[in-house]
């Protein structure tokens, strides 16, 4: 059966926040969307004049944050389900990149997540009960040249998310978090930050790299709203999992890794264990 519930989402002017916020509203949910500017909060509660509330946003603005979450609390209601969507991938070779660009991205995709999340824990420890989902990446578990920053940020997060679902255990507090394959949103697009070539050395690695995911944009296997309607079944479920990949491309990247780790970890197995005593 599904109930009524109030969902916070970060980030729905496009892509996974937008398609959520979408199906979210069409199962009849109260939706509370954070968007950056005045025509995408219209144009976001254009979607639902009753129950789609935007509110503006810049999740590194991590000091207006308790204010909003109480705010939108106070007007709309309690928060069930929070969806930490608001992130983008930086893309560079790590010595080509600045320290700054690495700042931002664990701003936007780490230190953002987690502010929203130490504002709304609170109500939900009193209420005993809600739902934390992160949207995480296969970035979080598999890496690839030129990405450094964006996978550490996600490795950051689903540690942080499963780190949490123990803590928050014994409050009926569930946390998700949702690592997406490659999908068709604006990730690759307009939303990307892609730091200057500088170093010659990287040219053969990186180059077809960077040309082969300009390429791919918007042709990705994955349905943002496909994605949308599985985060909406795992917040139906009385047991959600910790982690959730989503995608074809996720299940066997992720699993070719953990095979080669388990093996990596098995070859050297008498090295690791020769510390102990
Ligand atoms: P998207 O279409 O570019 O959407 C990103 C959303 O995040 C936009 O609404 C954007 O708002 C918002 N945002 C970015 N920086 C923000 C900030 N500082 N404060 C508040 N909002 C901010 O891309 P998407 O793929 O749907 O991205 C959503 C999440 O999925 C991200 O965390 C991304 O890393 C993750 N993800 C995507 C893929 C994929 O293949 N698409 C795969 C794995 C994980 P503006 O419109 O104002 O820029």
């Amino acid at each position: 059966m599904t109930f009524t519930k109030t969902i916070l989402i970060t980030g729905v002017s496009s892509g996974f926040g937008r398609a959520l916020a979408q199906e979210a509203l069409a199962a009849g949910h109260r939706v509370i969307g954070t968007v950056r500017n005045r025509e995408a909060q219209q144009a976001f509660e254009a979607l639902d004049t009753s129950r789609a509330f935007g509110r503006l946003l810049d999740v590194t603005d991590v000091a207006r944050i308790d204010g909003v979450v109480a705010e939108t609390e106070a007007t709309v209601g309690p928060v069930d389900i929070l969806v930490n969507n608001a992130g983008y991938g930086h893309e560079g070779i790590m010595e080509e990149s600045s320290l700054e660009e690495m700042r931002r991205q664990f701003d936007v995709n780490v230190f953002g997540a987690v502010a929203m999340i130490k504002a709304v824990l609170p109500g939900m420890r009193q209420r005993r009960r809600g739902h934390i989902i992160n949207i995480t990446s296969m970035g979080s578990f598999i890496t690839m040249p030129g990405i450094s920053y964006y996978c550490g940020s996600k490795f950051a997060l689903e540690g942080i998310s499963e780190t949490l679902s123990k803590e928050l255990a014994p409050f009926n507090i569930h946390v998700t978090a949702v690592a997406p394959g490659s999908f068709r949103t604006d990730w690759a697009g307009r939303s990307m930050v892609r730091s200057a070539r500088s170093i010659a050395d990287y040219d053969a690695l990186f180059d077809p790299i960077r040309q082969a995911r300009q390429e791919k944009s918007g042709k990705q296997p994955g349905d943002p709203v496909k994605a949308a309607r599985a985060i909406l079944a795992i917040t139906q479920s009385e047991t959600p999992p910790t982690h959730l990949l989503l995608g074809s491309d996720a299940l066997s990247l992720v699993r070719e890794k953990l095979a080669a780790l388990g093996k990596e970890i098995e070859q050297w197995e008498k090295i690791t264990r020769s510390t102990d005593g």
